[in-house]
């Protein structure tokens, strides 16, 4: 009949089948311990640090120009309760910030997890020296190595990097996949977000507020609000949330306008916690006060006094705080670079400057690069750091300080805005309590802290 004919065809090749399956298993296997490792792929190596992989969403933030002492006060008069419960159960620490104490350098440090002798940016600005034209520290090609960020949107993690200001942003998000769902966002241009460009299109439909003032509280909370907006819709593994300083610049702890703005904070804090994340604050930089006893700025002007000594066009006078946003401190900051020309040598302005009242550090090239662990390519011929109360300017027409509006410069860029708080929403393990305890940390370990140290 046709059964046994069939059967009678067939037989000779009966034999492969039991082959057909084992291979057909073995791919199968193969795509799922494929699927599996990648799940299983607990730890991943960035910059020399093996993080291991969020179970839950983890949200680190930058409090720009977030002194410890607004922690401080905070704490004492009770208007921050979830960060106060953070310091309290969790786990809090003043850690090392990068010096120069400024923006750039010091978010780069955050997201690398390394010093700016690795990553590479020492400031907002330096001195090319082959064109003498100060060249923009904050383009994408500068930074030197991958970000937390980035390698981890490119190993399948989904991550978030939202920054108040856009000249941030670019940088934070060198190298990220913004496939999978990820996003990189600036407040301050929310409103010409693109799906290519950004990972996400139209961010103020999205987050619901209008686009807030580049001097503004607003700026910051924006930032949160998309946090804690993305944590709801998108969940992602990771997010870097970046602020801006424009509060701290202007008001001192204890002040009504910081005092509520660190009051907004705390509450959205408390809802991304709500929203199952476990949450970690740190700061650029601290933030002080550089008026004298008048009310005026207290300010050293170098390029005046260089120039005095050996005449204009001898020296250029950097100073790396400036950004567009020079307002409210009037690009001055506590620190600064000199560049010598011509046959101008270090030795020689070192030699002039070292004794001018409120001047603490005047340092050469190789002895600043080591003692602050900076790049010693972009670093000028000497830098300069202020006392606690006084700042640098290169010449003194060339600061525009109407911005201040009568308020007293607060300002920031010395070793004395260089204490940072880390703060995490869960306490750490033995291990990390004690490494704590055995030295001062340093800010680019937040993400080795809140990845690999908390516990339940
Ligand atoms: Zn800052
Ligand atoms: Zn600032």
């Amino acid at each position: 009949d046709t059964a046994s004919c069939r059967w009678r065809i067939m037989a000779p090749f009966l034999w492969e089948l039991p082959i057909l399956m084992v291979v057909q298993l073995l791919l199968s296997s193969r795509k799922e311990t494929e699927e599996r490792t990648y799940m299983a792929d607990a730890t991943l190596m960035v910059n020399g640090t093996q993080y291991r992989r969020p179970e839950q969403p983890t949200v680190v933030v930058c409090i720009d120009g977030g002194d410890p002492a607004y922690l401080e006060h905070g704490v004492s008069t009770g208007i921050i309760p979830n960060i106060a419960r953070y310091m309290k159960e969790g786990f809090y620490t003043v850690a090392h910030g990068t010096l120069p104490s400024f923006t750039c350098p010091n978010n780069m440090s955050i997201v690398t997890g390394c010093p700016a002798s690795v990553h590479g940016v020492s400031g907002n600005y330096y001195l090319d020296r082959k064109t003498n034209q100060p060249v923009v520290m904050t383009g994408p090609e500068l930074l030197r190595v991958p970000s937390l960020m980035s390698e981890f949107s490119r190993h399948g993690a989904r991550v978030a990097s939202v920054t108040a200001k856009d000249k941030l942003r670019k940088q934070l998000q060198k190298g990220m996949d913004l496939g999978n769902g990820s996003v990189s966002i600036s407040s301050q241009f929310a409103d010409r977000c693109t799906l290519a460009e950004n990972g996400l299109a139209d961010a103020l439909g999205y987050v619901g507020r209008p686009l807030p003032d580049m001097y503004s509280a607003d700026l910051s909370l924006f930032v949160l609000d998309a946090g804690i907006k993305l944590l709801e819709e998108r969940r992602p593994d990771i997010l870097y949330l970046s602020l801006t300083d424009f509060i701290q610049h202007a008001f001192a702890p204890g002040h009504p306008e910081a005092d509520q703005f660190y009051r907004d904070m705390d509450t959205r804090f408390g809802r991304l916690e709500e929203l199952g994340a476990i949450v970690a604050l740190t700061a650029d930089h601290g933030m002080n006060d550089k008026a004298n006893d008048d009310g005026s700025p207290c300010v050293v002007w170098l390029q005046d006094i260089l120039d005095a000594a050996f005449g204009k066009g001898t020296s250029t006078v950097i100073c790396p705080i400036t950004d567009a946003f020079v307002g409210h401190h009037g690009a001055l900051g506590g620190f600064v670079r000199v560049y010598c020309h011509a046959d101008l040598t270090a030795e020689q302005v070192i030699e002039t400057i070292r004794d001018v009242p409120g001047l603490e550090q005047v340092l050469s090239r190789e002895e600043v690069a080591d003692t602050y662990d900076l790049p010693f390519d972009v670093e000028g011929d000497v830098a300069v750091l202020g006392d606690a109360r006084t700042v640098i300017g290169a010449s003194e027409q060339d600061h525009d300080l109407s911005g201040l509006k009568g308020h007293r410069l607060r300002t920031h860029g010395s070793v004395y805005e260089a204490d940072v708080p880390i703060v995490l929403s869960r306490p750490v393990s033995d291990l990390y309590t004690r490494r704590a305890e055995a030295g001062r940390l340093h800010s680019y370990q937040v993400f080795d802290y809140v990845l690999n140290g908390t516990v339940n």
